[in-house]
């Protein structure tokens, strides 16, 4: 949460202008709350770091994929970084131009590859060369050609969680930089391919900057090889993966501090680039939506088990996977504020899924907090609605934004006719009742002809 977007105001947590309290009245617990007031001063900033550098900021849509957040950063000028086809038809439906579509992802099918050609995105970001030479057979037949960046490995650690790092030679993502290297001297003319670009992205949540400069290094050394050789390379393309603090006080992290760690990136990344004849694109996910979003959540029970107090809500594991998936710390904070010097103690906040990773804290101490109460996670605009299920069968929770004094469901709570009605009975229990074999049907059937 950043301070100046969501804070108190007479006692009560407010994002924008806007009493998250009402909101929760409104539409019903649990339900994210973005604040487009946080969403564009991040946007504004980003792009005003790397200005005068010939730079595509292409906003990495997994980390949150709601029409309205793309919207806002669309109508801000921004490209998209979509890994499939279905991040595709939102970037564009969203009014993001096909010319600042950035295709990416391990695994593009076939039908995926078409789709970016038809739209006429500004490049694929091609992780192997089994990838390549599809695409290549893809728009040879389409009479078309495709605008590559080959994405290298880089080899380094970027020292986050082992499951987010992407750019050690020993994960799956990118092309060894050699092989890349040997290839494009190899084939300057590829049917229905310009290779324009080298890429990287060496995982999320960085909060170094050391890794970055060693892994852009290395790109632009391969760059100017491969330049000096004679590949028509013009592109460069430094991912995203910049972090933001998870660990603030209850009125969030300064919106200065992450402001100057972006433009320490954008310095370092000025620097490089110096005296380099290129264009470039970023990817920034995570830094530009993950402090702009909360979850609010109503505490359904208080339950003491020995010694142990366990806060029960009304949120689960299916709305936010994050803690159990990656051990993520979130802010939890009361909405209405805790009185001055109120004691805090050690609880367990749990969701009400039948598993015991559905755990939000442990042992974490928190103000008093009686049944009835609402919270807020913090710090969940990003991989937290976008990675929701319904699993034991909960409800997809409803999103909503605000800005300013305004606020507007972005999403609405899904119903149980549209979760029950995806399912369809098998035609031999749909449309056979005399076949039914259960033992009381079957001793029914008995009974009635007798
Ligand atoms: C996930 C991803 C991003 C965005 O990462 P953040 O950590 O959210 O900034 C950018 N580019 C690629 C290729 C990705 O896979």
């Amino acid at each position: 949460m950043t301070s100046r977007y969501f804070s108190y105001r007479d006692g009560r947590l407010h994002a924008s202008e806007v009493a998250l309290d009402a909101l929760a009245a409104e539409v019903g617990t649990p339900f994210y709350c973005y604040s487009a007031d946080a969403l564009e001063h991040g946007y504004r900033h980003f792009a005003a770091a790397l200005s005068g550098l010939p730079a595509t900021i292409c906003y990495a849509l997994k980390a949150n994929s709601n029409q309205a957040v793309i919207g806002t950063f669309a109508a801000l000028g921004a490209g998209a970084d979509v890994v499939s086809e279905g991040e595709l038809r939102r970037a564009l439906a969203a009014g993001v131009p096909a010319h600042k579509i950035v295709f990416a992802g391990v695994g593009k099918t076939a039908a995926e590859l078409a789709a970016g050609l038809d739209a006429g995105i500004l490049q694929f970001n091609v992780e192997s060369l089994s990838e390549l030479r599809l695409l290549s057979q893809i728009a040879t037949a389409r009479g078309t050609t495709a605008a590559v960046a080959l994405r290298v490995n880089p080899d380094v650690d970027a020292g986050t969680h082992a499951k987010i790092t992407t750019g050690r030679a020993d994960t799956k993502f990118g092309i060894d930089a050699k092989e890349a290297r040997d290839f494009l001297l190899a084939n300057r003319d590829i049917p229905g391919l310009r290779v324009e670009g080298l890429a990287v992205h060496i995982g999320s949540q960085l909060t170094d900057i050391a890794p970055y400069r060693l892994a852009f290094e290395r790109l632009i050394a391969l760059y100017r090889e491969l330049r000096a050789a004679g590949v028509a390379l013009r592109r460069l393309d430094f991912g995203g993966g910049i972090g933001i603090s998870y660990e603030h006080g209850p009125t969030g992290e300064e919106v200065a501090e992450a402001d100057a760690r972006v433009t320490a990136y954008a310095e370092m990344v000025r620097a490089l680039v110096k005296d380099l004849d290129v264009e470039l694109v970023f990817e920034p996910g995570r830094l530009l939506v993950g402090n702009a979003g909360v979850l609010v959540t109503r505490v359904l029970y208080v339950k003491d088990n020995g010694p142990r107090r366990f806060i029960i809500v009304d949120a689960a594991m299916n709305d936010l996977i994050r803690p159990s998936l990656y051990d993520a710390w979130h802010e939890i904070v009361p909405l209405k504020a805790a009185a001055p010097g109120a004691e805090r103690r050690p609880v367990d906040v749990v969701g009400p899924v039948c598993e015991s990773t559905d755990t939000f804290a442990r042992q974490r101490p928190l103000p008093p907090i009686a049944e009835g109460d609402l919270l807020a996670f913090s710090s969940t605009g990003a991989y937290s609605f976008v990675m929701a299920s319904t699993y034991n069968s909960r409800l997809l929770a409803p999103e909503v934004m605000v800005r300013g004094d305004r606020s507007a469901v972005v999403r609405a709570r899904m119903d149980y006719e549209t979760m029950i009605g995806q399912d369809r009975m098998p035609d031999w229990l749909a449309a056979a009742p005399d076949e039914d074999l259960s033992p009381n049907r079957q001793a029914g059937k008995t009974r009635g002809a007798a």
